[in-house]
């Protein structure tokens, strides 16, 4: 029998929330028990005839199957067949299945898929240079000039994802540095987070940007301490970016379904992107019509576009299918600390009056938040500052009590800088839940150094103590980056890169932390009674990971492999020589 383990003192009963009344078009989970039931029988006749085996499509066998229900069972078998979990539980279940493929595990672990429950996948134009995980600023010139030689002089090249805190120089690439790499291009590269870019001297003289430009409202064109252009702007980078060619459709599908098949390597098989128009879920549509069992799936978050084109738009909230549907509407209330733009309730470190930038005025944000409300939509908002969090959660308790909804699921994006304790009691007592990026801690900690100290810093990206408040918490990566090993690593130690560990007492186990990027990760979209874990009836989302991170030292968890990805029990990605 399947040994059981305690999921850990960091499990409130906030944490796991199971069915609330099925939605449509999900299975019922009587369906599911009784499977499990037919299994058991199968078993015992497996054993007195041996050649009577029922065949499936698939067995995992000779390690460690988390199946991440309630009690956190472990298995050491998991049977898979039409694309669901047919029996999960010990060798025995050898003699009564014959599977078309049998992976010998060999003391590996299989967890129900990663859902990333916020994501940014887009296609990019050829003119694009990706710049995540870059380490050096010789690099990111090189890159920048190989660019030149694919396009030629005078085209356009833009780039994301480069921070100077992954930089082995220790600072941002400046103007200067891109002037040498291109000097005949306009170049313009935005840093990971997407709150500032630097553009080289030709971009920022063909937008008509220099030293006389007066600074834009709710941004920063920053100067040396020459009072010359460095070509660092902040969240208002748009004064030059309107200036890049759009790139073609071909170009941009073709990279974005690129992009989603690369998610299947880090063992998402579930992704929420945190934001499109309309007319951009149409382009999901289109190429999840063409690839969609290929792919990860998909949930769409709606940025609000008002109560008409949402109503021309046609579709809310779950709409779709299991591949791809609508999840809540996005709004941005506040910026982020990489701008730094986040809104707070105490000045940032070393700064008597700045406290960051509210993106819309508060009576805005009230009747939108009505509005969206009233209308039926979840609704899951960025909110990054105390002060952010503090007035989105005063919203959604205003609009709950005007218009209440007893399935309402709604929840806050990041939640960075720990609200009041009166803000998180709110949010437990009207269910609002969070969908956090434990890994955030890691990749921006020199920049929460820069600008908190204190307590806010100790408890920057809070995980332990909300799940302790009874908040209901998913975990994502918000493209910083794209890995969910990180997350996990992240909210077990709570180390930044440097290795120093913020606010001990928010780390979780490692059993919450693969609950809050796999089961949590169901609830969030409505689904959590077919995904999200290897109970048997439940679709055979999965990933085989190359150690057991359930019992290595939490260090090595950064250094584990994906070695398997299956998608309702398709093997869509295998790593080349893993075992
Ligand atoms: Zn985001």
């Amino acid at each position: 029998m399947p040994e059981r383990v305690p999921s850990g003192t960091a499990s409130p009963s906030g944490t796991v929330r199971r069915p609330d009344p099925p939605v449509k078009g999900t299975t019922d989970h009587s369906t599911a028990r009784t499977l499990a039931l037919v299994t058991t029988a199968l078993v015992v006749a497996g054993c007195s005839a041996p050649d009577d085996k029922t065949p499936v499509d698939l067995i995992f066998t000779g390690g460690t199957i988390a199946i991440v229900d309630d009690e956190f069972t472990l298995a050491e078998t998991l049977v898979v067949s039409d694309g669901r979990v047919v029996a999960v539980g010990d060798e025995s279940l050898l003699d009564a299945y014959q599977a078309t493929r049998t992976v010998d595990l060999d003391g590996r672990l299989v967890l129900p898929g990663f859902n990333d429950t916020h994501t940014h996948i887009r296609g990019r134009a050829d003119r694009h240079i990706e710049l995540g995980g870059i380490t050096s600023l010789s690099e990111i010139d090189a890159l920048v000039r190989a660019k030149v030689d694919q396009l030629g002089e005078g085209e356009w090249i833009t780039g994301y994802g480069w921070s100077e805190d992954e930089l082995a120089e220790g600072r941002r690439p400046l103007r200067d540095d891109l002037d040498a790499a291109a000097p005949l291009n306009p170049v313009i590269l935005t840093r990971a987070g997407g709150h500032s870019a630097v553009a080289n001297s030709l971009a920022l003289q063909l937008a008509g940007v220099d030293e006389s430009t007066p600074q834009p409202e709710g941004g920063v064109i920053e100067t040396d301490a020459d009072g010359r252009l460095n070509g660092v702007i902040r969240e208002r980078q748009s004064i030059v970016s309107r200036l890049v060619p759009e790139a073609t459709p071909d170009e941009l599908r073709e990279s974005h379904v690129t992009m989603l098949r690369n998610q299947l390597a880090l063992g998402i098989t579930s992704l929420i992107q945190a934001g499109e128009t309309p007319e951009g879920f149409d382009r999901w549509e289109d190429i999840y019509e063409e690839f969609g069992s290929e792919l990860p799936r998909a949930t769409i978050q709606i940025r609000w576009a008002g109560p008409e084109r949402l109503e021309e738009f046609g579709l809310t909230t779950g709409d779709g299918g299991h591949r791809l549907r609508v999840g809540a509407i996005k709004v941005l209330v506040d910026g982020g600390f990489t701008g730094p733009a986040a809104y707070t309730i105490e000045p940032y470190k070393g700064q008597a009056e700045y406290r960051g930038l509210l993106n819309l005025p508060e009576d805005e944000l009230r009747s939108l938040v009505m509005s969206a409300n009233a209308l039926g939509w979840q609704l899951g908002f960025h909110a990054i500052g105390d002060a952010a969090i503090e007035l989105t959660v005063q919203a959604f308790v205003e609009a709950l009590s005007t218009y209440p909804r007893s399935d309402h699921r709604h929840y806050l994006n990041h939640f960075t800088v720990t609200p009041p304790e009166a803000t998180l009691d709110l949010m437990a007592e009207h269910d609002i839940a969070i969908a956090q990026q434990p890994n955030f801690t890691w990749t921006l900690e020199g920049r929460y150094v820069d600008h908190l100290e204190g307590d806010r810093l100790a408890h920057n990206n809070p995980v332990g103590i909300p799940m302790k408040h009874g908040i209901f918490m998913a975990l994502g990566s918000d493209i910083l980056p794209i890995d969910p090993k990180i997350g996990l690593y992240a909210a077990v130690t709570r180390k930044g890169m440097s290795g120093e560990v913020y606010g001990p007492d928010e780390r979780i186990s490692i059993q919450e932390a693969i609950r809050g990027y796999t089961a949590n990760g169901a609830w969030l979209t409505f689904e959590e009674e077919i995904k999200g874990t290897l109970e048997p009836g439940m679709l055979a989302d999965l990933v085989v990971l190359s150690e057991n991170i359930l019992e290595t030292d939490p260090e090595r968890i950064l250094q584990v492999d994906v070695d398997l990805t299956a998608v309702e029990g398709v093997i869509l990605y295998e790593r080349p020589n893993a075992r």
